[in-house]
């Protein structure tokens, strides 16, 4: 789960990170009369998406008055940014985030990430901040250190200052960044982030070491821990599809394909969008409809297929092993009775009750053309919306 900026420093805080003062505002108005309590000379108005690169694209302003703060606040609100994280569509700004202006002396970068290959925690860090570290990372990897970190001492002070010293912050003010990444390092781990970056980290011209931009993202299956940050949770931010599929518990990720997948186990819905992609398809989402499904959460996952408009045909591909066949055929003709189906479908069942299923399907008088293996069924549903 992803939150806002300001969301992020509020939660950052909490830990001990510096970060500038700051209000939301959903207002022109709320904006202007947050840069009056603010009661500092420069303000920044800043866009609040769920996508980094805002700068680049026109939502982060630097105000010197109130005026400038009314005029930046209309400019932004409203708008739809295009950054390199939106994808080409963009995303509207409905919340902006009025912010004490920084004197900048340098920006920096840190990030926090679980690095799979280790199985830790690896803290990241680089003097090349306020830039787009894919790109550091292509170009000059020497540039980013890292501390692999262990879970059960946490970041060490020593390794904190290595990476300090490492990416040239001032000596005077080595401890004051070391803390900084500690304090990190805390929220990261007691609110279950699967990212934390700061970019950029800054130094400022009074010598304070705070975060401007703060990305947090949250490991999902430990949110039932942290009701403090659901409460966060931006439904604006997200995919209708992903919000309802996730009302039923079904993991759903939309994609930019159109063949629409229902498939049962994690490892069979990847498996099943390789072979479409091999037989030169393209799916429209991960669907994973789980192992106990009823024919209710079935029929909720077709529907939710369905209303992809971009959805040219649709690919049901079961292995029942605890999931039952007939169950599958149940949901899937509830679903088509209700909506209709206007659309190709190709089913491959196998396992549990598989000749109910087919026999169900059979006698249902949908339009569905069987496979008889998932080589077969990707085949077929590829010609199909061609
Ligand atoms: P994004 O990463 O989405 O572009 P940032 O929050 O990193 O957004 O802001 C982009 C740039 O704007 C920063 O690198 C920094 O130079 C400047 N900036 C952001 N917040 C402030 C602030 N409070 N004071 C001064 N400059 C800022
Ligand atoms: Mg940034």
């Amino acid at each position: 789960m992803n939150i806002h900026e300001y969301q992020g420093k509020e939660v950052l805080k909490q830990y001990g990170v510096i970060v500038p003062e700051g209000k939301v505002a959903f207002t022109v108005d709320e904006a202007v009369e947050a840069a009056q309590t603010l009661g500092t000379k420069v303000v920044v108005v800043k866009a609040q998406i769920h996508a980094g690169g805002r700068g680049k694209a026109g939502g982060v302003k630097i105000a010197k008055n109130l005026d400038e703060v009314r005029t930046y606040a209309e400019e932004i609100l409203g708008k739809t940014l295009v950054t390199h994280q939106t994808g080409p569509e963009g995303k509207e700004v409905k919340r902006l985030l009025i912010e004490q202006g920084c004197d900048i002396k340098k920006e920096y970068y840190i990030g926090i990430v679980v690095d799979r290959v280790t199985g830790r925690v690896v803290m990241m860090a680089s003097e090349e901040g306020g830039t787009e570290i894919e790109e550091v990372a292509e170009h000059s990897p020497e540039k980013i250190f890292k501390e692999v970190i262990d879970p059960v001492v946490g970041l060490l002070p020593f390794q904190a200052r290595k990476l300090a010293f490492a990416i040239k912050i001032p000596n005077e003010l080595v401890n004051k960044a070391a803390s900084f990444m500690v304090s990190l390092y805390t929220a990261f781990v007691e609110k279950d982030c699967s990212i934390a970056e700061i970019n950029p980290l800054v130094v400022t011209g009074d010598g304070q070491v705070m975060a401007l931009d703060a990305k947090l993202n949250f490991d999902s299956n430990a949110l039932y821990r942290h009701k403090d940050i659901v409460a966060l949770r931006d439904l604006d931010e997200e995919d209708d599809k992903e919000i309802q599929a996730s009302k039923f518990d079904l993991s759903y990720i939309a994609l930019d394909g159109n063949i629409g997948c229902m498939v049962n186990g994690a490892g069979l819905a990847m498996a099943t969008m390789d072979i479409i992609k091999y037989y030169g398809g393209d799916p429209a989402n991960f669907l994973d409809v789980g192992g106990g499904a009823t024919k209710e959460k079935v029929t909720e996952a077709f529907k939710i297929i369905l209303s992809d408009e971009k959805v040219k045909g649709i690919f049901v591909n079961i292995f029942g092993g605890i999931m039952r066949c007939d169950v599958i055929a149940d949901g899937v003709i509830a679903a088509a009775k209700e909506l209709g189906l206007d659309r190709p479908l190709v089913v491959r069942l196998e396992g549990t009750n598989v000749e109910l299923g087919k026999k169900m399907l059979n006698e249902s008088g949908l339009n569905i053309v069987a496979a008889d293996s998932m080589a077969d069924g990707a085949q077929k549903i590829v010609a199909l919306v061609k």
